[in-house]
């Protein structure tokens, strides 16, 4: 199968177990090309974690072969109206993935968060978006943001309703682990069931595991190594 990407996942930078220099490994072995390590973050850590990915970024850059580890950040239950703030943050300090943790079914995140992450240009993918309104999909959809189908349990349990509305509204999704330990990352052969299962049909399913990603990489002009 062809390699994959994942762009949501934590290391012990914040709350998962591993360096990123492990991820990065485990990650090239179970057949990535690209992932971005996103670390829960608010004010009062933003640019200690993004520096610290950048820098392990930039020392594992050419040491691995055409694998690419990408600095991120996860903006994670802060005040919806300091989103656009805080993701303007993430990149001046670096971050080239932001992310922003969605109204999962799992967790009180504050109302409003996934409708203010839609319209913040600054923020590439909205994680676990639960059940999301159709006016945060249709704005995701105009700014370009991409939604998350999760393999993370009770994050997953909205993935059904929100391929459904992407997919009415022509929004783009993306899967991603939101891995924090050794066998949470993905295989390929994972990837695509978790697209299937939400409903997506497999050509679908294959051009959302294989092909947004690297239109998310091109918008940002994220290019990876050869
Ligand atoms: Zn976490
Ligand atoms: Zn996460």
């Amino acid at each position: 199968m062809d390699k994959i990407y994942d762009f949501h996942m934590h290391s012990f930078l914040s709350d998962g177990d591993l360096l990123p220099s492990e991820i990065a490994r485990r990650t090239y072995v179970l057949g990535h090309r690209a992932v971005a390590v996103t670390d829960h973050a608010d004010a009062s850590n933003l640019p200690e974690i993004v520096r610290s990915l950048v820098k392990v970024s930039d020392s594992l850059l050419k040491q691995m072969g055409d694998f690419l580890l990408i600095p991120g950040v996860e903006l994670t239950h802060v005040p919806p109206r300091s989103i656009p703030q805080l993701a303007k943050e993430a990149r001046r300090a670096g971050a080239e993935i932001v992310v922003v943790h969605g109204e999962t079914p799992v967790e009180p995140v504050r109302e409003g968060t996934n409708e203010e992450a839609c319209s913040c240009t600054d923020v590439d993918i909205l994680a676990h978006p639960g059940l999301i309104s159709e006016r945060a999909v249709l704005a995701a959809r105009a700014n370009g943001i991409f939604l998350e189908l999760s393999f993370r349990g009770g994050h997953c349990l909205g993935n059904g309703w929100v391929a459904k509305l992407a997919r009415e509204a022509g929004a783009s999704l993306l899967v991603n682990s939101d891995a924090h330990t050794v066998g949470d990352h993905l295989t390929p052969e994972d990837a695509i069931k978790i697209a299937m299962g939400a409903g997506l049909p497999r050509a679908q399913a294959e051009s959302v595991v294989f092909e947004n990603p690297r239109s998310l990489l091109r918008k940002r002009g994220i290019s990876l190594p050869v």
